[in-house]
């Protein structure tokens, strides 16, 4: 049996290949890191309760919209396409009730005024939820409540950790983008993006 010949790391084809798997595992490592950072987040707010009425992902009724890095929108998008690509999503949600547009003769707004995020799906469930940004976990409406009040500290030292990653994932600076904005860059179903959020 003629001895088995190593394959030639040099070849264009292998290089590309290889870096196109360090590139694959370097992005799971971040987002893995990513993961673990939002656990922590979600067990230090434990405490705050949330009436999911699904206001906060109706930037036209807030008129606040969360930002998002490219590691948060990479997982974001890991999530989209694990349930089945942005062809699912888009959908209309349920109307959100006790909001009316006062200014226009008291119609109920449209999901068009309303500015619906493009993830949130037709139950009235964000459909990403486990991978839904940070904005969005750390947006309180006013019929939220917590114990301990928010700590702010606490936001902001999770926010710089956050935009550590995203540097790592994004080298060239990364400070994030409106939700829909980033979306839309990304070929997903999405409008024009307002303030932001954190
Ligand atoms: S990503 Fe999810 S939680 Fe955040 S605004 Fe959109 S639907 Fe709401």
């Amino acid at each position: 049996m003629p001895p088995t010949k190593s394959p030639d790391r040099s070849h264009p084809s292998l290089r590309t290949s290889t870096t196109k798997d360090d590139d694959r595992r370097a992005l799971a490592g971040l987002l893995d890191e990513l993961a673990a950072l939002y656990r922590e987040v979600d067990a230090s707010f434990a405490g705050q309760t949330c009436p999911a009425s699904t206001e906060c992902c109706r930037f036209g009724v807030t008129g606040r919209e969360p930002y998002v890095t490219s590691i948060e929108l990479a997982l974001v998008q890991r999530a989209i396409a694990a349930r089945g690509g942005g062809r699912t999503l888009g959908r209309t949600p349920p109307p959100l009730t006790g909001h009316e547009d006062t200014s226009r003769g008291k119609r109920r707004l449209t999901t068009v005024d309303e500015r619906v995020c493009p993830l949130l799906d037709e139950n009235g469930r964000c459909a990403i939820y486990t991978s839904r940004p940070f904005g969005c976990r750390t947006y309180w409406c006013e019929r939220a409540t917590s114990p301990a009040g928010v700590d702010q500290r606490a936001i902001n030292a999770f926010v710089r950790r956050i935009k550590d990653l995203a540097a790592r994932h994004a080298p060239e600076g990364d400070l994030g983008r409106p939700l829909t904005r980033a979306l839309a860059g990304a070929g997903a179903n999405s409008g024009p993006g307002p303030r932001r959020r954190r």
